[in-house]
């Protein structure tokens, strides 16, 4: 179906949640391309702005000064319309007026769902980069975002942890993470966590308080359990209730940590693989690749298909935990 001619012009945009570093990618695509003599349009507000025709030609000064900052220029939505084929359709006319045959979607797993049925589709060489603080995607070992989004985690707890060391108090901290336990998992690790609860694996709740208790016999009285918000309690104030239910006597303070993992300035690491891969998908679509997602694997680059990169999740292996409960004892 899609046309494997010459890359004529290329659409950018960013899609589903923001992460830090979306801009450092946008810019690395846009400058890329026309180092290529190729077009290069931003569209904004991901899929919702390609149906509504908010597109703007972009040159290599509009994206000038973005690479420190977080957020995206290109604005991000969720569009209930591109999931009909109606919307993709006025979607694909919008590209075609222009002549746009390349379109890059920088978002999580959602977006690639969408990417794939739209490059099947309509004839539009699709390519995929990996922007998500979840790092809960397949075909690459970073995404865009999560390595801010976890070190952001790390300096909130460790302030936690000044306070929650003068008061010998239990401090129950959410952190970001739906479906995904990654940055749960890291921060936990990074900041010494006695308990670390994700998504991915049941937890034996009983066996936690059993913990807390037998450490409270010992005055080891300053505990750190870190929730992904998507754990099976229902986050932290779900887990800190049902230790007061079964440890009345602990003192406990519940903090969630919420939209500050989401901002700010993108570390160097998500900066440099922010450029790395967006170099590398105006480089695919040039040559012919599409329906793909660009990752990195081993430190080198990696193209994964659509459908390989949001069906194989990444999934944390059993070991961590029994890591995690070795090194809080
Ligand atoms: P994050 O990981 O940050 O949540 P995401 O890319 O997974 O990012 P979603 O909200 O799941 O975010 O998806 C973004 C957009 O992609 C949706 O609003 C929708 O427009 C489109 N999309 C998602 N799934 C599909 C699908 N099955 N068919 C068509 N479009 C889809």
């Amino acid at each position: 179906m899609n046309d494997r001619q010459k890359i004529r012009s290329i659409g950018i945009l960013t899609s589903g949640g923001d992460s830090p570093g979306m801009n450092a990618a946008i810019r690395a695509v846009v400058r890329t391309a026309i180092y290529n003599n190729i077009r290069v349009y931003g569209i904004m507000r991901g899929y919702a702005g390609l149906i509504e025709d908010e597109i703007n030609e972009l040159n290599s000064r509009s994206v000038a000064n973005i690479i420190q900052r977080g957020g995206t220029i290109l604005k991000t939505a969720r569009s209930k319309d591109f999931m009909n084929y109606e919307g993709r359709q006025k979607a694909f006319e919008n590209l075609k007026k222009r002549d746009i045959n390349g379109l890059v979607i920088i978002g999580g797993d959602g977006s690639f769902k969408g990417a794939q049925l739209f490059g099947k589709e309509f004839n539009i060489n699709c390519i995929g980069l990996p922007g998500t603080i979840d790092r809960d995607i397949a075909g690459t070992d970073v995404t865009i975002g999560f390595d801010t989004a976890v070190n952001t985690a790390v300096e909130a707890i460790d302030k936690i942890r000044d306070t929650m060391d003068a008061h010998d108090r239990l401090f129950v901290v959410e952190v970001m993470g739906r479906d995904a336990g990654y940055i749960a998992l890291y921060s936990g690790i990074a900041t010494g966590a006695e308990n670390i609860l994700i998504p991915e694996t049941k937890t034996d709740i009983e066996d936690v308080i059993k913990g807390l208790l037998e450490k409270e016999k010992r005055k080891k009285l300053v505990n750190l359990i870190v929730v992904a918000e998507g754990e099976e309690f229902g986050g932290a104030n779900g887990v800190a209730k049902i230790i007061k239910e079964q440890a009345p006597n602990t003192d406990l303070r519940v903090c969630v940590l919420g939209h500050i993992q989401r901002g700010g300035s993108p570390s160097c690491a998500d900066r440099v693989y922010a450029s790395h891969m967006g170099y590398y998908a105006v480089e695919g679509l040039i040559h012919g690749k599409s329906n793909v997602m660009v990752g990195i694997i081993n430190n080198k680059i990696h193209y994964t298909n659509f459908d390989a990169a949001i069906k194989l999740k990444q999934k944390i292996g059993q070991e961590w935990m029994k890591i995690v409960k070795i090194l809080a004892i």
